[in-house]
C-alpha cells in the first residue's frame, strides 16, 4: 500500500478517465479562483491549465499575518534588501540590516532603529540570499528568532502598532506548517497526508478572504506558522511538501468540484464530529460530515484528560467575557447537556443561573470561551458543586472536526498511504492536482 518517495504521488493518473477528470478539476479550480477574487486578474477570462494556476498562485503567494499586537518588533535581513512603498519607490537599500526595533513613533511613522521610514504602507524584500528574521519578545534584546522566507508588507494598524503580513509562496508556507503542526515522531505519510490537509485549507483560506488584508494567521487560530526552521524534522517536511506538490482535497459539489475546509485536530476521541455541531460559517458537505470512527484511542497521548475543576465565578467570568448578553444569567449555577451525538458526545449545553434563566450554547463554543487547553475537548461529563464545577471523563484535544491526527499516525504506523488516510478522514473527497 505504501508509495515509495520515488514512485511519486500520482493520485489522479491512475487511468484515463481520471487524468480527464483531473484536468476538468484543474479548470474548476482556476474558476474558483477567479469567481472568488482570489487572484490579481479577475477580469481576464478563466485560464484552463497547469501553469495558469501556478502562475495565480505565485503571483499573490499566502498572506500570513505575523504581528499586529506588539508595539515593537525586533528585525534584521543578514543579505541585501529593499525597502519601498507601494508605489514602487526604493525608501531604504542596504547590504543588510543589523538587528534593530520596528516601532511606531508619535507622530504615526514607521521606524526602523532611528530610521525614519513614513506613514505608508511599505514592502521589505530580500534580495539574492537575504533572509529576513523578526523577534517578537517584548525585550531589549531580540530573543528567540524566527526566521522568514518571502517578504513583508509592514503597516501601522488603528492601535498604532506595526502591522507585518509575510508574503510566502504556498509550497513554503506547507513545508513551514507541518513541524509545527506534528510529533517530530509521526511517520512520513502521516506528514504527507498533514501537507494534503494544511494546503487545501490555507487555499482554501485565499479563496474565502480574498478582499481582505490577510488569509491566515499564523497562530492555532489558522495553523501554526513559526518560519523556517532546519534539522532532521524540517528536512521530512520538505520531503512530503515536495512529494504531494500542487495537491489538494477537493469533494464534488452540484456546481462542481470545490475545495473544503480541512479541518484537523489532534485526537477526536474516537469518533469525528460533523462540522454542523461547531460553527454555523461552514457548510457541512460530505466530507466533514463527521462520524469516522477512528483508532486514536489505541495511541494517542492526549486521548483521555484529567478532571477539571473551576469555580463558578470564574467559570462564569470567563463566558461572560466572550459572551457579554450571559450576564443576564447571573453567576451560572448548572450546566446540562442538551445535545448529543448519536454516539454521546455532547453537541449542546444548557446554562442556568439562579434563577429559571438558562442559556444554550453550542459544546465547542463553550470550550473556547473556557479556554481550549483548559478544556482539552468538549467530550466530557460535568458535575456542578456548590461553588464550583468539575468536568470530567474528557476524551480527545481539539475540536475533534475532519482530519484526527493521532488516528492519522495509526494508520500510518499500519502501512496505509497519505491517500489513504485523508480519504478515511474526508470520506467522498477527491485529490485533485491545483498545479
Ligand atoms: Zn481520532
Amino acid at each position: 500500500m505504501r508509495q515509495s518517495a520515488h514512485s511519486g504521488w500520482h493520485p489522479t493518473r491512475e487511468n484515463a478517465s481520471q487524468r480527464r477528470r483531473s484536468r476538468r478539476h484543474i479548470a474548476i479550480l482556476v474558476t474558483l479562483f477567479i469567481a472568488s477574487g482570489g487572484c490579481q486578474r479577475q477580469n481576464r477570462a478563466a485560464p484552463a491549465g497547469e501553469q495558469e494556476i501556478q502562475s495565480l498562485v505565485n503571483v499573490r503567494g499566502v498572506r500570513v499575518l505575523l504581528a499586529d499586537r506588539s508595539p515593537a518588533i525586533h528585525l534584521r535581513v543578514t543579505g541585501p534588501f529593499t525597502i519601498g512603498n507601494l508605489a514602487g519607490d526604493t525608501v531604504v537599500r542596504g547590504p543588510r540590516a543589523d538587528w534593530a526595533r520596528l516601532t511606531v513613533d508619535g507622530t504615526r511613522q514607521l521606524r526602523l532603529g532611528n530610521r525614519p521610514l513614513g506613514t505608508g504602507t511599505l514592502e521589505l524584500s530580500p534580495e539574492r540570499d537575504g533572509t529576513i528574521e523578526l523577534s517578537f519578545s517584548q525585550t531589549a534584546r531580540p530573543v528567540s528568532p524566527r526566521r522568514y522566507a518571502g517578504r513583508l508588507r509592514i503597516s501601522i494598524n488603528a492601535a498604532g502598532n506595526p502591522r507585518i503580513i509575510n508574503f510566502v509562496d504556498i509550497e513554503t508556507y506547507v513545508a513551514c506548517v507541518l513541524p509545527a503542526e506534528l510529533f517530530p515522531h509521526f511517520e512520513q505519510e502521516a506528514f504527507r497526508a498533514q501537507s494534503v490537509a494544511v494546503r487545501t485549507y490555507v487555499l482554501y483560506q485565499m479563496a474565502q478572504r480574498a478582499h481582505s488584508t490577510h488569509d491566515v494567521r499564523a497562530t492555532e487560530a489558522s495553523q501554526v506558522y513559526p518560519g523556517i526552521r532546519t534539522g532532521a524534522v524540517a528536512g521530512r517536511a520538505r520531503e512530503a511538501t515536495q512529494f504531494t506538490k500542487g495537491i489538494v482535497a477537493t469533494w464534488t459539489s452540484p456546481e462542481g468540484e470545490r475545495l473544503f475546509c480541512t479541518f484537523y485536530s489532534a485526537c477526536c476521541g474516537g469518533r469525528t464530529q460533523d462540522v454542523a455541531n461547531c460553527r454555523t460559517d461552514v457548510p457541512s458537505i460530505p466530507p466533514l460530515t463527521g462520524g469516522v470512527t477512528c483508532s486514536c484511542p489505541k495511541i494517542a497521548t492526549s486521548y483521555a484528560w484529567k478532571p477539571v475543576r473551576m469555580s463558578k465565578r470564574e467559570f462564569t467570568d470567563r463566558l461572560v467575557s466572550r459572551y457579554p448578553a450571559m450576564k443576564g444569567l447571573g453567576r451560572i449555577e448548572d450546566i446540562q447537556t442538551v445535545g448529543r451525538t448519536s454516539w454521546g458526545r455532547p453537541t449542546v449545553f444548557r446554562l442556568s443561573g439562579g434563577s429559571v434563566a438558562h442559556q444554550d450554547l453550542k459544546a465547542e463554543d463553550l470550550r473556547l470561551a473556557i479556554g481550549s487547553r483548559t478544556l482539552r475537548s468538549s467530550n466530557f461529563k460535568t458535575h456542578a458543586g456548590r461553588d464550583d464545577f468539575e468536568f470530567f471523563d474528557g476524551r480527545g484535544f481539539g475540536h475533534g472536526m475532519g482530519m484526527c491526527q493521532w488516528g492519522m499516525q495509526e494508520m500510518a504506523l499500519s502501512g496505509r498511504s497519505a491517500a489513504a488516510i485523508l480519504k478515511h478522514y474526508y470520506p467522498t473527497m477527491n485529490l485533485t492536482r491545483a498545479y
